[in-house]
């Protein structure tokens, strides 16, 4: 045995303490006597706190209550940048699809390259209406752009940023610039949040299975392989800016995908993180030793394909890509779909655990 593990060291727990753990707390209560709970669709009462109006509308939550579909289980209240949110967690009873509709089954498999330049390129474009043949050498239907204010708030970040080496250790200063950082560090992670969902849910809604590449999101950190690979040109000044806060995306669009396919009726499946799915021919499957990350378009010295590198890679991670199975999902700590072994009758209602249906920020009142 070597002594070791995979994953962080192990030591003696140690207690949250305000600046060094995320600053967040759960209350629970008696499910049969509830005293979290929703006063009109704006308010919210927990108990110790009082009332706190929230941001969304709490109406769809309400409904599900009020028809004895949904039962709240804890309320987490957390802090991100200069607002603190609160996450209703509802068991809710509803039914989830055992097969893709019709519509669904005709699209097939999409496959999903991550990127940083684009947030992903399709291998096929999420909406088929368009008559135009897409352009493998630049195809921008197949393309999602990442959200139109990322590149404002980085620009933004990297000031702050600045800002923040130039202060004096330990002095107030430094403490208000790192404050202002922190406050943009999370417009960015929540703009980017946001895209995913949208994208998760589009891509979970329209087909039957969705390909996506395995990053192993731990392994990533440590070594940054593998997103390095997505890198386009000129972007890598972007992303050393601050990789945390623009690296937490592809494993939180596995985590959603894992819950979301299962939702809606369709598939998750990966590659292995080993496949070569950028150097791969999509035509005729030559792996190509080399392909500068600068270089946009994919050439084959054995067919003479030549198309958009990410599209490319997205078509071999449609192809090459497993179903991924059920304790595989569910290790990430997401529901898993119904059973598929002849209890497919009675799959029909699942509870699922809802996401919070009311962001933040939340109001004291
Ligand atoms: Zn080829």
């Amino acid at each position: 045995m070597a002594g070791r593990h995979a994953g962080r060291p192990v030591g003696y727990p140690h207690f949250k303490r305000k600046g060094r753990a995320r600053d967040s707390f759960r209350i629970h209560h008696d499910v049969t006597k509830p005293t979290i709970r929703l006063e009109g669709h704006r308010r919210l009462r927990i108990p110790k706190l009082g009332t706190i109006r929230i941001h969304d509308s709490g109406k769809r939550l309400a409904r599900l209550i009020a028809k004895g579909d949904a039962v709240v289980q804890s309320v987490t209240v957390s802090r991100g940048g200069n607002r603190w949110y609160a996450s209703v967690l509802a068991k809710v009873d509803q039914p989830i699809p055992d097969k893709p509709t019709r519509a669904q089954t005709a699209r097939g498999t999409v496959g999903v390259d991550w990127g940083i330049r684009h947030l992903a390129t399709l291998s096929q474009p999420l909406d088929p209406a368009t008559d135009r043949p897409v352009d493998l050498l630049d195809p921008a239907d197949l393309r999602v752009a990442n959200p139109r204010y990322l590149d404002k708030w980085t620009r933004r970040l990297a000031k702050a940023q600045r800002a923040l080496a130039r202060t004096e250790k330990g002095s107030k200063r430094r403490a208000k610039a790192a404050r202002r950082v922190g406050v943009i560090q999370h417009r960015i992670a929540e703009q980017r949040a946001t895209a995913v969902h949208l994208l998760g849910k589009r891509l979970a809604t329209k087909f039957a299975t969705v390909a996506i590449e395995d990053l192993n999101v731990r392994g990533m950190s440590a070594s940054a392989r593998g997103t390095l690979e997505h890198l386009g040109h000129g972007v890598r000044r972007k992303a050393g800016l601050n990789r945390a806060v623009l690296d937490v995306a592809p494993g939180e669009l596995r985590r959603q995908l894992g819950y979301k396919t299962s939702w809606y009726g369709s598939t998750l499946a990966a590659v292995d993180r080993w496949y070569p799915s950028s150097k791969t021919c999509s035509s005729c499957g030559t792996v190509i030793p080399k392909l500068p990350r600068d270089q946009r378009v994919f050439h084959c010295t054995a067919c003479g394909l030549a198309v958009d590198r990410d599209y490319n890679a997205a078509v071999n991670i449609a192809r090459h890509a497993v179903p991924l199975v059920e304790g595989d999902v569910k290790a990430r700590g997401s529901p898993v779909r119904p059973a598929s072994d002849g209890r497919r009758g009675r799959a029909g209602r699942q509870k699922r655990e809802d996401p919070p249906p009311s962001g933040g920020p939340p109001r004291r009142e």
